[in-house]
Parts: structure tokens; C-alpha cells; sequence
């Protein structure tokens, strides 16, 4: 589907005797956060070991493999590659063994001097293994001269710049570590005397942990022999939650950022009912981003929500293409209209963004050729307009229809009767009180964290999209 993707989800537990099975759990109620590799490494109290593998996380463990990963501490990771390229290799945790011991790292985000730090390290000697660029903290780390591994890794992550939640494992400690900015979510549970900590409440939720606090930017949260404790060692800086967790990335059932998804969704789909009214008879969701802003949708318009796209939720990732043209064969396999919803009716469709408009452009067509009368598109957040920098999978500029068309020019590329998009105002309004402390740049091309001139070049524009 045409989305913008969040590369990583991460875990860490310490204190468990089921610490591998837990963050296999915690790991799976985290897939929706990145499916091309899974890892768990585990400490004994003298020794870390790991498992890592391409692919879902149900897939890639089994009970022998569980078991092996022995220790009352984990942490564990699942990616979809943003920098780096794709591969085992670029898989997390990544372990290494240095002056300061073993340890094994999860990141969730983006270093936006990844690049300026590992030229550097590569000028000074420094041989790397994988194209992440998580892999330079670790360079950074083995080379401090601090006298402790919590000291050396506020010395390395003090270099770096942009998006990080990350999670380390040393054999006696788990260390969680915020950016100043608290781009991406990181959140602390507790399970009996274990301590937690992960991307989204959702991992608590399965293995029923209890949710205690949210991470704070620029935290570093530590859990040892002596127990928990947590210093601010970096500079403060403007908070910059990405606001394209509310709108997309998290579940609905987790809380992030201090709010309930599910609510904040479905009061962006009020507030586009509000600003984007549509003279229809039935509400119908894109499953599954467009569900709770439909529901908000239809709740403050007082038409009726009715799921009138089914989405095929066993698609693997690779599947026969059929020899002959079926129409709207790609969307299909995914999504099928139900016709007695759709027939005769004046339909809003409802999803979360439009980023290429190529899906969106496929299914008004289906939801036309099932027979709906009129297909209203309705969009809970702002037209996308800049690539992002901290952490997600975004096209460059030039294939953002949002940033190279018009709204109109869009209506007439998707085919619809109309169409009407979250204003900016609406969005913020919509996260509540902090609206602050949100990072907007993907809507306003405005970046808290400058990137390199390099990165730039995704900036510019290219030709208009042709029919
Ligand atoms: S640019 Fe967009 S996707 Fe990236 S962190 Fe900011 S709000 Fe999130």
C-alpha cells in the first residue's frame, strides 16, 4: 500500500526468568512497526547472546531457539530498513564485544549525522560490518575512555543528532536512552519486579505488564543490580513528536505520547467531518488506517459507518501474478468492496494520507466499478508535502503528489467527486494540549533537526504526475 513506513519497534525487559519469551511477545505486538527482520539478544549475567533472521516474528522463532537465548534480561528489535540497505546483516540487536564488555543495541529512528560521524571513524580506522546507521553509536562506544559502559554511552549518543530511542543490553544492565527531541515514542512498564521498556504500550498490554511512565526526552533510563535510575544528560531541546504516530504509525490500542491513539484518531476524524463535510449517504473506511477517523467521521456527521471495503488481511509478500489482466488485481488482493454497501450510494471514503495517490487512484475506481453513485475522499491529516528525516520511510519530495499538485489536481489523479483533507489547525488541535511539542515537518517542509546538504537533494521537485 502507499504509506509512509515506521522502520523500527523495540523491547528490553530485565529481571524475568521468561525474559526471551517475553520479548518474543512484546516483539510480535510491535510487528506493525517493521517486518523485514526480527532479533532477540539475551545476557546470562556473564554472557549476551543473539538470534536475529529476515522476516515476521512468528516466523523466525521456535521453542529451541527461545530457549537457548537464556538470562533474566533481554532486548529485542523489528526493522524495516530506512538507513541501510535491507538484509541480515543491517538486522538488530546489534552485538559487539569491547573494552567496556559486551552490548547489544536497538534503535528506533534516524541519525541525521550518521554519515559525517561514520566518514570520521572510517578516516580514524574504524572497520564497519553493516550500513546502519546504528552501527556508529557502537564505534563511538568502544572508542570512549569513559570509566563505566552507562558513562561511555552518554559519551557516544552525545554526538549524535536527530531521532533516537534505543535500547541497550549490557550482561548486568538495560539501558533505555531518549533523544532530546523524543521523536519516536519509548515508554516503561513493569511486570512483578521486572522492568520494561518498549516502543508502544501494546507490548505491555499482551504480556500483561503494567504501563508506568513514558520515557522522557532526553532520558536516560537505567535498570541494574541497584535498581532503576534515570539522569538527563543532554542539553534540552525543543520536544518534536513525530505526529504521524497519531495518524498512522502506532496501534490504536497503544498509548503514545501521553494519549490514547484510538482517541486522538477519531477526534481527527471528527474535525474533518467539521472542516470537510461530504452530502453522502454512508461513511466507508480504507481498512485499516482509515477505522477510527470513519468512525469519528461518521459520528459528528450522523451518517452511517459501514465497512464497505474488506481488506485481505493473509497477503504474503510475494504471491502468482495472475497471467492475465484482472482489474485492479493489485489493490485487490488486499482490499474487496462489498458491493450491497457500496451500490447506488453516495459514499466517503475515509484513510489517513494519500502519499503517491496511486492506491487511492485504485480503489475510488473499485469502489466506482462496485457501484457506489459518488465517492467522496476524505483525508485525516494534512496533504504530505517533505520527505521525513527522523526515523521513517518517506519518498523524496518530487513523488509526494501533496507536494507537486493541488488539491483539485489530486481530486482529478484519485478520480473523485471530491476531496478534502485535515487542515494543519485541525491536526493540532486535535492531539490536545501539547500541540507544542509535536514534530509537523512532513505538512510544513519545517525540520527541528537540520540534515545534511546531501539529504537535500530529496527536496527538490520533478515533473507532474500525467493521467
Ligand atoms: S517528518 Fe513527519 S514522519 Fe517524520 S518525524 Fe516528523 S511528523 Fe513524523
Amino acid at each position: 500500500m502507499d504509506k509512509f513506513r515506521e522502520e523500527c519497534g523495540v523491547f528490553g525487559i530485565f529481571g524475568h526468568s521468561e525474559a526471551a519469551n517475553l520479548t518474543y511477545l512484546g516483539l510480535y505486538a510491535l510487528q506493525h512497526r517493521g517486518q523485514e527482520s526480527v532479533g532477540i539478544a539475551t545476557s546470562d549475567g556473564a554472557r549476551l547472546q543473539v538470534h536475529k533472521a529476515m522476516g515476521y516474528v512468528a516466523d523466525s522463532f521456535d521453542e529451541p531457539t527461545i530457549a537457548r537465548l537464556a538470562g533474566m534480561s533481554a532486548v529485542g528489535h523489528v526493522r524495516y530498513s530506512t538507513a541501510g540497505e535491507s538484509g541480515l546483516k543491517n538486522a538488530q540487536p546489534i552485538l559487539i564485544d569491547c573494552a567496556h564488555g559486551e552490548i547489544a543495541i536497538c534503535h528506533n529512528g534516524n541519525l541525521v549525522n550518521a554519515q559525517e560521524l561514520r566518514e570520521m571513524l572510517v578516516s580514524q580506522g574504524s572497520i564497519f560490518q553493516t550500513t546502519s546507521d546504528t552501527e556508529v553509536l557502537l564505534h563511538l562506544y568502544a572508542r570512549s575512555k569513559a570509566p563505566t559502559p552507562e558513562q561511555a554511552i552518554i559519551e557516544s549518543v552525545s554526538q549524535a543528532q536527530g531521532a533516537f530511542s534505543l535500547v541497550f543490553l549490557t550482561k548486568d544492565r538495560l539501558i533505555a536512552v531518549r533523544d532530546p527531541h523524543g521523536f519516536r515514542p519509548l515508554t516503561i512498564g513493569r511486570l512483578g519486579d521486572a522492568y520494561i521498556v518498549c516502543s508502544e504500550t501494546c507490548a505491555l498490554d499482551l504480556i500483561d505488564a503494567e504501563w508506568v511512565r513514558d520515557l522522557e526526552p532526553g532520558e536516560v533510563f537505567i535498570v541494574g543490580p541497584d535498581g532503576e535510575k534515570s539522569i538527563h544528560p543532554f542539553p534540552p531541546a525543543r520536544s518534536a513528536h513525530c505526529i504521524f504516530e497519531h495518524v498512522y504509525f502506532a496501534r490504536p490500542d497503544s498509548y503514545v505520547f501521553g494519549r490514547s491513539v484510538n482517541e486522538v484518531r477519531t477526534e481527527f476524524g471528527r474535525r474533518l467531518a467539521a472542516e470537510q463535510p461530504a452530502q453522502a449517504d454512508v461513511v466507508v473506511p480504507v481498512p485499516d488506517s482509515g477505522v477510527c477517523a470513519a468512525t469519528g467521521f461518521a459520528e459528528a456527521s450522523g451518517l452511517p459507518l459501514r465497512m464497505g471495503l474488506i481488506r485481505n488481511h493473509y497477503v504474503g509478500r510475494t504471491f502468482i501474478e495472475p497471467h492475465q489482466s484482472i482489474r485492479h488485481f493489485g489493490v485487490r488482493v488486499k482490499l474487496n468492496p462489498v458491493k450491497s454497501i457500496l451500490q447506488g450510494r453516495r459514499v466517503v471514503l475515509v484513510d489517513d494520507s494519500i502519499v503517491r495517490g496511486t492506491t487511492s487512484r485504485k480503489i475510488v475506481r473499485m469502489v466506482r466499478a462496485a457501484g457506489a453513485s459518488e465517492v467522496h475522499m476524505r483525508i485525516s491529516c494534512p496533504p504530505t508535502i517533505s520527505p521525513c528525516y527522523y526515523g521513517v520511510d518517506t519518498p523524496k519530495r518530487s513523488e509526494l503528489i501533496g507536494a507537486t499538485h493541488s488539491i483539485e489536481e489530486i481530486r482529478k489523479y484519485i478520480g473523485a467527486d471530491s476531496l478534502g483533507y485535515l487542515s494543519l489547525e485541525g491536526l493540532l488541535t486535535g492531539v490536545g494540549p501539547s500541540r507544542q511539542s509535536y514534530c509537523t515537518s512532513c505538512y510544513t517542509g519545517q525540520y527541528p533537526v537540520a540534515f545534511p546538504r546531501s539529504e537535500a537533494a530529496h527536496l527538490q521537485l520533478a515533473l507532474k504526475l500525467v493521467e
